[in-house]
């Protein structure tokens, strides 16, 4: 079993004005809770830069042009009510790309059996012509459709636990049937979609979650849900957005998962890819607000993936 971990320095680059809660710690608790040598086996390998012209599989160039042209020479600049840029960031946001197509690059190639990839800004709020929610370009959703561009993938799932709806990777699918999108998050909270109701064209499964839901309510939904849709889609690649704010202690949510649950889901979804898909397993990092439930998580996600 070959689990290749993404990270590059730049992601600490991209900065958030103090106080906000999607900042570089964030990268520095999951860096320090990887080095200890249980995960030495994990292939740690540098984040390439992104290709510019991958970005339009998800956003139109007109949406491109405008975050770029909003990154400021100095200081920190809001793009959204929560979502701001500083003179790194283009490079980060690039590099989160790069390393989403990279590790989709090493799953169909087999030189890694599944990737996770520690990179900011996240993206799944990120909607075809929208930055919001500290995401600024659809990491996940521009992942999926290189698969299918560059692999010949047919169908590529992308199964989203972070706490908060992936309204964005919705918004980029709602009516393309050859990507299927899965997501438990709380409801209600922001960003305010991802009722049952929101189906697209089929391919949109959405489990809310209500506020001070725990393990079994995220589990019933996970074996009544996700799980069932993925073994009718039968995807090509399982793309994980991988948030880890429905941890009891995230400061930004009212869900109560432990590090176990994140663990057990991993195994699910690695289960699910290897009826359907080879193993392969693509997982990106969202949102997670808590250090230590961020780090702890974390550990017992990528543990599992390497476990096989
Ligand atoms: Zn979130």
């Amino acid at each position: 079993m070959v689990t290749r971990l993404y990270s590059h320095p730049i992601y600490l680059e991209h900065l958030t004005p103090p106080g906000h809660p999607e900042r570089p710690d964030r990268l520095r608790a999951i860096e320090r809770v990887l080095e200890d040598e249980k995960f030495a086996a994990l292939d740690r390998v540098k984040a390439p830069e992104g290709d510019p012209a991958t970005i339009l599989y998800a956003h139109p160039k007109s949406f491109v042009d405008k975050v770029r042209s909003a990154i400021p020479e100095e200081g920190i600049r809001s793009v959204d009510a929560d979502t701001s840029v500083s003179p790194k960031s283009w490079q980060a946001a690039l590099t989160a790309i790069g390393a989403a197509n990279a590790a989709v690059d090493d799953v169909f190639s087999g030189r890694a059996d599944n990737v996770f990839v520690a990179s900011r800004p996240p993206g799944h709020h990120a909607e075809k012509t929208t930055a919001m929610g500290f995401c600024l370009f659809n990491n996940a959703a521009i992942a999926a459709r290189h698969a299918q561009k560059a692999h010949g993938a047919e169908r590529v799932a992308i199964v989203d636990w972070d706490v908060h709806h992936g309204n964005g990777t919705q918004d980029i699918f709602w009516d393309d049937p050859s990507v299927l999108y899965c997501s438990t998050h709380q409801m209600p909270l922001y960003p305010g979609t991802g009722a049952l109701s929101e189906t697209g064209a089929g391919n949109i499964v959405n489990a809310p979650l209500a506020p001070r839901s725990g393990s079994d309510v995220f589990r019933d939904a996970f074996l009544s849900r996700v799980l069932p849709a993925l073994d009718d889609f039968a995807p090509d690649l399982i793309i994980i957005s991988a948030g880890f704010d429905a941890h009891h202690r995230d400061p930004l949510a009212e869900i109560n998962l432990t590090e176990d649950d994140f663990d057990w889901a991993t195994g699910q979804l690695m289960e699910s890819a290897d009826r359907h898909a080879r193993g392969r397993v693509v997982s990106l990092l969202e949102g997670g607000y808590d250090l230590q439930g961020l780090a702890f998580s974390v550990a017992a996600h990528v543990g599992r993936m390497m476990k096989g």
